[in-house]
């Protein structure tokens, strides 16, 4: 039989999201964007369901179900849970799986064990070849930089369970930090700031929605307004209230306060030449919190230095893994040059 040769081969796109894990089948497209959760029978130990299907279990668990998050604040919480969601996503394409080659996009905070403990119960599915790269540059990737330039770029990644602040040349990570501040810590904030305020209790999608609909760090013509249910602390009853803007304003100003310190210490650790490249070529914002109105003027205004937002920011780690197909290919070649070498 004629040897297959790498490019042949079918090339698996995975972004594991602290909100959302999302995977990209060639051929096929996306196959998975959905919550990084499964709900699990903690008598049986059987997986009941994962994704959105598990979303649906959130505020209303019965008996032995369990909802696990297998990350939590940008950390891999449940690495036995991680690799039981991911298996469960995976199955439904064991043909696909069969020899491909992946492109796993893993958080910086992610150790290099757990990497590899990935990595080898991806392989175990059937897969031929596992690549793990960091998001952050798999995003500004698929922002449209050439991460293959001995040009240095800063991308700032603002996801949900964490934020990363990296800079990348010559298709590496030089540089890089992370901060647990991000969706989700604004998410809980949301929810003190209404229980402190208005005596009220609301939970994290409500929270969410709310952020996802008045949070900005521009002025409107008009004020941003949406209207939020809860429960009255004192009485115990359903509760209604209306929001502004300038009522979480001050949340998402100590969010990116903390992003901007962020960037500045990843400044402070780079080297010189790309210091001065990133002056030029300024920052990258990718991730779905960089979608609030006014990250770009905020960002620029404070650093004095270009600034653009990737228009797919929810999806930019992901299209940068399936755009890295290319890369990961050339890399096995290295590498196996390389053994023969030695
Ligand atoms: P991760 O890679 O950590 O899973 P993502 O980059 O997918 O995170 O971003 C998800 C986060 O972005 C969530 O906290 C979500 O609420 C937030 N988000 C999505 N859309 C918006 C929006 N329009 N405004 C503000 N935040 C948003
Ligand atoms: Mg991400």
């Amino acid at each position: 039989m004629a040897k297959i040769t790498l490019n042949q081969r079918r090339h698996i796109a995975i972004d594991v999201g602290t909100s959302k894990t999302k995977i990209h089948i060639e051929n096929l497209g996306l196959v998975f964007n959905a919550a990084t959760l499964v709900a699990l029978d903690f008598k049986t130990r059987r997986v009941v369901a994962v994704g959105d299907d598990a979303k649906k279990f959130v505020g209303k668990l019965s008996g032995s179900l369990q909802l696990k998050y297998p990350m939590k604040r940008g950390v891999i919480t449940d690495m036995a849970m991680l690799k039981l969601f991911l298996s469960a996503v995976l199955s439904k394409y064991k043909n696909e799986l069969d020899g491909a080659i992946v492109t796993l996009a893993c958080p910086t905070s992610v150790t290099t064990l757990e990497r590899n403990s990935l990595i080898k119960s991806i392989k175990e599915l059937g897969v031929y070849h596992v690549q793990a790269e960091d998001d952050v540059k798999l995003a500004l990737l698929g922002a449209g930089v050439d991460i293959t330039k001995p040009n240095g770029y800063l991308c700032l990644d603002i996801g949900a369970g964490k934020s990363t602040a990296a800079i990348i040349a010559t298709n590496g990570t030089v540089c890089t930090k992370w901060s647990k501040s991000g969706g989700n810590s604004m998410d809980l904030d949301i929810i003190k700031h209404l229980k402190s305020k208005e005596q009220m209790l609301i939970g994290e999608i409500t929270a969410e929605s709310i952020k996802n609909s008045i949070a900005t760090l521009i002025k409107t013509k008009e004020p941003l307004k949406t209207s939020a249910y809860g429960y009255d602390l004192n009485s115990g009853l359903p509760k209604e209230v209306i929001l502004q803007d300038k009522d979480i304003l001050k949340i998402v100003q100590s969010t990116f306060g903390n992003l901007t310190n962020l960037i500045t210490t990843v400044l402070e650790e780079a080297p010189n030449e790309l210091a001065g490249d990133v002056i030029k070529n300024g920052i990258v914002v990718t991730g779905g919190v960089a979608l609030i109105p006014g990250v770009k003027f905020y960002l620029e205004d404070f650093f004095e230095i270009p600034v653009r937002v990737a228009k797919n920011a929810l999806t930019a780690t992901i299209d940068g893994a399936i755009a890295h197909k290319e890369l990961t290919i050339e890399d096995m070649e290295f590498s196996s040059q390389k053994e023969e070498f030695f």
